[in-house]
């Protein structure tokens, strides 16, 4: 019997009647020969006003009794969607974390996956239980204790238990038909993709293109897991959503297949420090130490044994990198320069691979349009830039027209 993983999140499970909804779905992929095992996520909003109600309780919370609160949405979702089933005269149960059990590290609020024993579920579809219903998000720890995954964190139950239970699918329901080749807010232009491969899609994630929970990608690359976000609130047909996949099914890619963007950077410089080896491990040590997410990095070619190193970090923790450089003393420098209205672009395609010119379309795209480029960075299937935030909407829409991604490729 060939397994299928169906996820809904949040909005798609907010009411009764939305749960209802979506177990009609359940009921459809049940009539086309699946056994089925629905994650659910907890009601939109649900998970906000647990953490809520933890921090007004206990602002230094216990975080194994954080996790015991805000696992209990997913508890609610779980059960209810098992009993409108039910109704509905098809052979479903719920599961919660523990009963599976999903197996984690002791890493409350944050909690990786270990296992994912199938042996119980296996017995009951055996038996003839057609949906396993099990709540997303929560898992138990080797000392018995409820954990969470991080929020977002059903996308990567469900990526789990696909890959466990060696499902031909997981679906991912959410309340937007697929994955664009940018914010749609940004551009009326954007367009949903009907395919597009992992590693673009951890690049788009990590980026802002905030569908899929980032870990659930990584995992579902890891595991060969074939991946569909389609909306809950739409007509359903073979080819609604978009198809998360290996690079091999994807028969001819576009150079660039999506423009991202990050709209609150900083972008920090020391003047004037020392070139000898040991220079880059004073200045990044001290900041991974402080927690600081440095994401780009340049060191300018040195002058008179001097040079400049630049690097960028979200604009909420440049304190916190000043400190970080200041506190150290480890490295001797001119002057910290500090930009904060700064934003990264990038376009982002594994056709680069293989094609030459990616870069100096966007290059020139951006000069077109007058826009200073303050850093560049490149990776195998993407390139990033720095610019002044004012121009970061005006770079996207004009990336998006120089790429052509509106048109289908
Ligand atoms: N309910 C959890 C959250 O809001 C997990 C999830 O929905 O993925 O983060
Ligand atoms: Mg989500």
């Amino acid at each position: 019997m060939s397994r299928l993983v169906m996820k809904f999140g949040g909005t798609s499970v907010a009411t009764p009647d939305r749960i209802k909804r979506a177990a009609k779905r359940v009921a459809r992929e049940v009539a086309n020969g699946h056994d089925v095992i629905v994650i659910v996520s907890a009601m939109a909003g649900k998970t906000n006003e647990l953490v809520g109600w933890v921090n007004e309780t206990s602002p230094m919370y216990d975080a194994r009794e954080y996790d015991a609160v805000v696992s209990s949405g997913e508890n609610v979702t779980a059960g209810l969607m098992a009993l409108t089933l039910q109704e509905m005269e098809i052979p479903a149960r719920s599961w919660q974390g523990w009963q599976v059990p999903l197996k984690t590290n002791g890493a409350h609020g944050a909690a990786r996956i270990e296992k994912i024993p199938t042996a119980n579920l296996d017995e009951k579809f055996a038996a003839g239980m057609k949906v396993a219903v099990v709540a997303g998000f929560q898992g138990i720890s080797p000392e018995g204790r409820i954990t969470t995954l991080g929020r977002g964190g059903s996308d990567t139950t469900a990526v789990a238990f696909a890959a466990a239970f060696d499902a031909v699918r997981c679906d991912i329901y959410t309340d937007v038909d697929g994955v664009y080749t940018t914010d749609p807010r940004i551009t009326a232009k954007a367009r949903k993709l009907d395919r597009i491969a992992f590693e673009e899609m951890l690049e788009l994630a990590s980026l802002g293109a905030k569908v899929l929970q980032t870990r659930s990608v990584e995992l579902a690359m890891r595991f060969g897991v074939k991946l569909r976000v389609l909306s809950s609130f739409e007509e359903y047909d073979e080819t609604a959503g978009t198809l998360v996949c290996a690079e091999d099914e994807i028969m001819e890619s576009n150079v660039v297949n999506g423009v991202a963007y990050s709209r609150d950077e900083a972008k920090m410089t020391l003047l004037g420090v020392e070139d000898r080896p040991g220079i880059a491990a004073a200045i990044f040590g001290p900041l991974a130490e402080a927690g600081v997410n440095v994401d780009m990095i340049v060191q300018n070619i040195s002058e008179g044994g001097k040079t400049d190193m630049t690097f960028s970090c979200p604009v909420d923790q440049v304190a916190r990198a000043k400190q970080a450089i200041e506190a150290s003393g480890a490295v001797e420098y001119g002057e910290l320069v500090v930009d904060d209205n700064v934003a990264k672009v990038s376009v982002v395609g594994i056709g680069m691979r293989s094609h030459a010119g990616a870069a100096a379309r966007m290059f020139a795209a951006l000069k077109d349009e007058g826009i200073n480029i303050r850093v560049i960075t490149t990776s195998e299937i993407k390139i990033s830039v720095l610019i002044d935030r004012k121009y970061m909407e005006l770079a996207v829409q004009a990336l998006h027209d120089a790429f052509e991604l509106e048109k289908a490729r």
